[in-house]
């Protein structure tokens, strides 16, 4: 009996599990759009993308205690084009931040589950709509781009993009963490310096839609190691700047100071004080971004935007068609171009966007009765159809609706209708899960109320077959209609388990001996349980729920453990207070303190050492004990010196040590 139900508690917990990936985690790539192409005459030939890892947007702007700025350099060209603050989006990675500025959307979060590190599924980018691209940087980062997965799921390097990379284990090995984007530079330098020698290369060079990108993951590291606020961060982001220099030199002289390079800076994600990243604070959010040269606009006053919007504007930049997922708007104010161009770009983005919102409800459509499916509310087909004739016409230049006037239009209105499409689903969906997680605890509190009572349900065939048979011709009837409507394969799970599960529960109500009144002891014990998971689940919004919950546990200790001592009671409940005072306490704090570490360890020496002591009054004299409690206790005072060892050198930038090294894995190790 037991059996199943552990059993069915595996299943029904599993599904619940990949429910929360299937409900909130929809991938929003669809495929089958046709590229739309930018018209007229673009202002740059080709376009160079840094994207410095890690940058945060407040040390970029703002100047340092000593009044100067801290990349003088980019900050003077920034005067010349226009710079603004670009928001990136959770989760805050290094591959999500790439995908959003390159490829133009915000990255399918069940991605997670492969690590970031491969493609999922295959998407369009700035790189592959590109005459060529060469790309220097991380092999975490830049492969994102260069391949592609074939059908029979192997990857593949596009063509047409040309990426350097260094090895992981370079990445692990230097000295200093900016030697990765000393090694991007240099690269650089000697592939400039074999251009010139190279006729094939040249002519590949110089032809149009030619995109130059460089990834520097120094920054990321410097302030993983030694937090935005140190000295060496300040001291990177200058050399980097130096370095930016020399990189734009070259650049321009290798295209024999043309004009048509446009040059974009930026970084992927922020990080907070504490030099992590990954969640929503502004530190982590906010990314520097600046754009000048060919085709960009000087403003005097910062540009905001968001991070997917520099895919659409690389690509009016080089005149190319915006990739197929991109949900990025054009943020005209940068562009320095014809009336005319920029009209036509904006159309573009138009176009592109509702390219995509078409192929999403047909694939919804595809999924549903006719009947049944319930399209975008706000505009219809020949409305949009009757808009975009409208908008051809004001394109010409001589139509006085601005780039900015047709771009707002309709481009706000496309997002919503692909949000609407994207989470068609969830409100169905969540209406199942509901369902089935109510029928499994209605049927969990049912079999602990039989448990109580000692009496299950009727086990005679008679009773238990118009049950059964009702569960199948339930399952039957739900399946149809799920084959009518062509749902996808997962839906079908979705839907039979709450039918199976309540057939279960019904089964046990009316068939079953269940009295209500044997419910009547559980009541109290199930009451606390109820409660104690609500501030559990209360714990994800508000953090002093776990001080709560940690305060419950000390009373109800103290008042229900009458068997035990006083002072035992009474030091539960003082400890307890004491747990429940650090969710109390910030996340995470501004610096490092191993004092405090060298103080924990100390008291848990005193106290093992009590409780040693307690040992030996009570216990019979053992040898072997004894020995591994010492032991322990000499571990835990090495390892409080190995942390505040550890802290000093770090903080003088020297390498712990090879003793440091080996003492800590034969710790870890035994
Ligand atoms: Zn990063």
């Amino acid at each position: 009996m037991m059996l199943w139900l552990t059993a069915l508690a595996v299943v029904v917990h599993l599904v619940f599990l990949k429910a929360i990936f299937d409900v909130y985690f929809v991938s929003p790539l669809v495929h089958g759009m046709t590229p739309q192409p930018m018209q007229g005459e673009p202002p740059a030939k080709r376009l160079v993308l840094v994207s410095c890892d890690g940058l945060r947007a407040d040390k970029f702007f703002e100047k340092n205690a000593e009044g100067n700025y801290r990349m003088p350099y980019l900050k003077k060209m920034a005067e010349l084009g226009t710079q603004g603050v670009s928001s990136t989006r959770v989760p805050t990675e290094s591959r999500p931040g790439h995908v959003a500025m390159i490829g133009g959307f915000y990255e399918d979060v069940s991605a997670v589950t492969k690590g970031w590190k491969d493609n999922p599924v295959d998407f369009d980018s700035v790189f592959n709509q590109s005459r060529y691209t060469w790309a220097w940087g991380s092999p975490d980062i830049v492969p994102i781009f260069s391949r592609v997965k074939t059908s029979s799921g192997e990857l593949h390097r596009i063509p047409h993009i040309f990426p350097h990379t260094y090895t992981s284990e370079f990445e692990d090995f230097v000295a200093s963490p900016i030697e990765t984007d000393f090694w991007v530079f240099d690269r650089f330098t000697e592939f400039s310096d074999a251009a010139k020698k190279d006729p094939a290369l040249q002519e590949k060079l110089n032809s149009d839609r030619v995109v130059l990108f460089f990834h520097l993951l120094g920054m990321d590291t410097t302030g993983h190691t030694h937090k935005p606020q140190s000295k060496l961060y300040d001291e990177n982001m200058r050399l980097i700047d130096e370095r930016m220099r020399t990189l734009v030199e070259q650049i321009e002289a290798l295209f024999a100071h043309d004009n048509r390079t446009a040059f974009l800076f930026t970084s992927d994600h922020g990080m907070t004080d504490w030099g992590s990243h990954g969640s929503g604070q502004v530190e982590e959010i906010a990314t520097p971004f600046v754009a000048w040269g060919a085709g960009i606009a000087r403003n005097r006053q910062m540009v905001d935007i968001e991070q997917a919007d520099l895919t659409p504007l690389m690509s009016a930049l080089l005149g190319q068609a915006i990739p197929v997922h991109s949900v990025g708007v054009l943020p005209l104010a940068y562009l320095a171009t014809s009336a005319a161009y920029k009209k036509s770009s904006a159309l573009t983005n138009i176009k592109q966007i509702f390219e995509k919102v078409h192929v999403k409800k047909n694939q919804k459509r595809s999924e549903s009765f006719a009947w049944s499916f319930k399209p975008f509310g706000k505009m219809d087909e020949d409305e949009l159809k009757a808009r975009l004739m409208a908008l051809e016409d004001a394109t010409s230049a001589s139509a006085d609706q601005s780039a900015e006037e047709i771009l707002a239009s309709l481009i706000h209105t496309g997002l919503e209708a692909l949000t609407y499409y994207q989470e068609y689903d969830r409100n169905y969906l969540r209406c199942l899960v509901a369902l089935c997680f109510l029928g499994w605890m209605v049927l969990s509190l049912l079999q602990i109320f039989e448990g109580s009572s000692g009496r299950g349900a009727s086990a005679h065939w008679s009773v238990k077959r118009p049950f059964l048979l009702g569960g199948i011709a339930a399952s039957f009837g739900v399946m149809t209609i799920l084959v009518a409507q062509n749902s996808p394969g997962i839906h079908y799970l979705y839907t039979l388990l709450p039918v199976l599960l309540w057939t279960i529960v019904l089964y046990k109500i009316f068939a079953g001996r269940f009295r209500l009144r044997d419910a009547g002891p559980m009541l109290l014990p199930a009451a606390t349980l109820a409660l104690g998971t609500e501030i559990l689940v209360l714990t994800f919004f508000y953090r002093p729920a776990v001080s709560v919950g940690m305060l419950m546990s000390g009373l109800w200790t103290y008042f229900t453990a009458r068997h035990l001592s006083t002072r035992l009671r009474l030091a539960w409940l003082g400890t307890s207070v004491l747990v429940a005072l650090f969710p109390l306490l910030p996340v995470v704090g501004s610096s490092r303190n191993p004092h405090l570490v060298m103080i924990a360890g100390i008291l848990s020496v005193v106290a093992m050492g009590y409780l040693h002591n307690m040992d030996r009054q009570f216990l019979q004299w053992d040898l072997q004990a004894y020995g591994v409690t010492t032991l322990q206790i000499l571990v835990v005072i090495l390892c409080s010196f190995l942390v505040v060892i550890t802290s000093n050198r770090v903080d003088a930038h020297v390498s712990p040590g090879t003793y440091v090294h080996v003492t800590s894995w034969v710790i870890w190790g035994s």
